[in-house]
């Protein structure tokens, strides 16, 4: 359970706040994509998304993009919100975290993983031994694969607290 368990969890990317990021010692986030910051089926981030990334890398943490998606979806998505990116980042193997981390300009102390998935973005962030922050998927979702990932999760979701409904 341990490796798959998130620092905290919330339910959407826009309730993470500067004090939250201060309080986890966040230097730098990455940040996946699909079902955290737009739906996986367009480039139109979801309602203050790209406030909040304004609002926080004003505040001096940087943010890469962490997508296990290919570069013909991700690059032209990262261009339009601003941000550096990495895509096919193989998560939750450390690959892609140690190529984003490459790309921040200042060696961070602390890099926290937020997204949307128990076992890319938390078990990743795990096994890097990285802070994280789990999502609750913003769209529904097609498919197979994620269907059957979304089962798995399941168990694990149940044992965790969202921040804003406990204390
Ligand atoms: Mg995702």
């Amino acid at each position: 359970m341990s490796l798959l368990k998130p620092t905290v969890a919330l339910r959407s990317v826009t309730d993470i706040s500067i004090e939250l990021l201060k309080k986890l010692d966040t230097d730098a986030i990455l940040l996946d994509v699909d079902n955290t910051l737009a739906p996986p089926t367009t480039h139109v981030p979801y309602d203050g998304v790209q406030e909040w990334i304004d609002r926080i890398k004003g505040s001096g943490i940087h943010i890469v993009i962490c997508s296990n998606n290919y570069t013909r979806r991700i690059k032209p998505f990262s261009d339009s919100v601003g941000l550096d990116c990495v895509a096919m980042s193989f998560k939750p193997f450390p690959i892609g975290f140690i190529r984003a981390k490459r790309k921040l300009k200042e060696k961070p102390q602390s890099v926290l993983v937020v997204g949307d998935q128990v076992y890319t973005d938390i078990l990743g962030a795990n096994l890097a031994g990285m802070k994280s922050i789990l999502l609750v998927p913003q769209s529904e979702e097609k498919g197979l694969s994620i269907k059957i990932r979304r089962r798995m999760e399941k168990g694990v979701r149940k044992k965790i607290k969202l921040l804003d409904e406990g204390d």
